[in-house]
């Protein structure tokens, strides 16, 4: 395809209008929603507003007269329609990490009869070492770890919870969470699942899937952020047996009538713990307000047709310069993020954020791209295509400034 197929599609996509809600710098292709998605100029706004006026001037009467007591509420009510659950099934607070924590204790709870969190070795360190580290803490629980195509065979009598993230980190490989849910439940286990790489880029639906738990990340494709609040699903089906292993005043029933003794809130708000990070929250609350006018369904038809395109177009340019896709080739079978394997990643990462395509490096030989339904062009993934081949055409990775590993990507 040439270029003008790409702008071509643009012109035809029906969630091109989305784009204008955001800021893309000139002169960059930001191919790293699944780190950290683009500013949109209402949340600037927005906690300009939070900061000089409700804080500035309004002090401590804001928490109820700017509503800060109830946005978690509110955010939890704009994350829900996106995740096909209630917004009482939704508790936002804490990060990602925390929340799994707090999901995976409730729910290794709910089976106190058998001993085993099991999970899978592509699973993300992050949520790795928090089950390791429950396991740890909580007595009789041991945690198992095989590959995910050897999950659905280790589901035996032992296993209290199964706990996996949807979009693999690296490869972006989509685990089917219907099916693994339902494999779970057959068991008599309770499953989690992380959906840090999935809301706001594959079909995601915990009614359809009869999710028990499920936890995610708001600063990837839902653009809340650097360290926005994450979220926590509970089904309403387990509320009056779910505890929150962190019982703090935000999750009690009654956080300002200072009793003695903790009763749990109302559903999910039980995982609530402590202040809310009002700022935070604010502009997340903003940076949602675009999902509004998304019709959802568009969301997974323009990923699978983003990433299609990119990996048609790196076969047919770069399959000669020494990229090989390390993704599913099969667009059902990945999140709206492709990664290329080549042996100098990291160099060829940084002469790519360099030459303005934002991209991950994940060691030791992966370069990440996503694909934000919402801000990326086709335009985009075949003008990122075009600056690839130019570097890898011209050894760019070889120069020694390109040496030097990154921080954070
Ligand atoms: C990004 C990500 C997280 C983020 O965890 P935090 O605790 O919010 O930093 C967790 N799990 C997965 C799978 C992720 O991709």
């Amino acid at each position: 395809m040439e270029r003008d197929g790409a702008v071509a599609l643009d012109l035809t996509d029906p969630l091109a209008p989305a784009r204008e809600a955001f800021r893309i710098p000139d002169g960059v292709l930001p191919l790293n929603g699944n780190s950290l998605g683009a500013l949109q100029p209402a949340v600037e706004d927005r906690v300009r507003r939070v900061v000089t006026d409700e804080w500035g001037i309004g002090l401590k009467r804001s928490w109820n007269d700017a509503g800060w007591a109830s946005l978690p509420q509110q955010v939890a009510a704009r994350i829900a329609p996106l995740i096909g659950a209630d917004r009482a099934e939704v508790a936002v607070a804490d990060s990602t990490s925390v929340d799994l924590f707090k999901a995976v204790v409730a729910a290794r709870r709910l089976r106190p009869d058998r001993r085993v969190i099991l999970t899978d070795d592509r699973n993300f360190p992050s949520d790795r070492y928090v089950v390791a580290g429950v396991a740890e803490l909580l007595a009789d629980t041991e945690v198992v770890v095989v590959a995910p195509d050897e999950v659905e065979g280790r589901l035996t009598d032992d296993v209290a919870v199964l706990t996996m993230t949807h979009v693999d980190y690296r490869s972006g490989r989509l685990q089917d969470a219907a099916r693994l849910t339902a494999a779970a439940h057959d068991a008599g286990a309770v499953a989690v699942w992380d959906l840090s790489h999935s809301t706001g880029a594959v079909h995601v639906d915990l009614a359809d899937w009869h999710a028990d738990l499920a936890v995610g990340c708001t600063y990837k494709y839902l653009s809340g952020g650097p360290g926005a609040p994450a979220y926590l699903f509970a089904a309403a089906r387990h509320h009056d047996e779910l505890r929150s292993p962190i019982a703090g005043w935000f999750g009690h029933a009654a956080p300002f009538a200072f009793g003695d003794a903790y009763a749990p809130g109302a559903g999910a708000d039980r995982f609530l713990a402590g202040t809310p990070p009002i700022l935070s929250l604010a502009a997340l609350d903003a940076a949602l307000e675009v999902w509004e006018d998304v019709e959802i369904g568009e969301v997974p038809h323009k990923s699978r047709a983003l990433t299609s395109l990119f990996v048609a177009l790196v076969d047919e340019r770069l399959g000669d310069l020494g990229v090989r896709v390390a993704s599913p080739r099969v667009a059902e079978q990945r999140g709206a993020q492709v990664s290329l394997a080549f042996d100098d990643a990291g160099p060829l990462g940084r002469a790519a954020t360099e030459a303005g395509v934002l991209a991950d490096v994940r060691p030791p030989d992966i370069l990440r791209f996503g694909f934000a339904p919402l801000y990326v062009r086709y335009r985009d993934v075949w003008d990122a295509v075009d600056v690839l081949h130019r570097l890898l055409s011209d050894r760019a990775w070889e120069d020694p400034r390109f040496s030097e590993p990154e921080h954070v990507s």
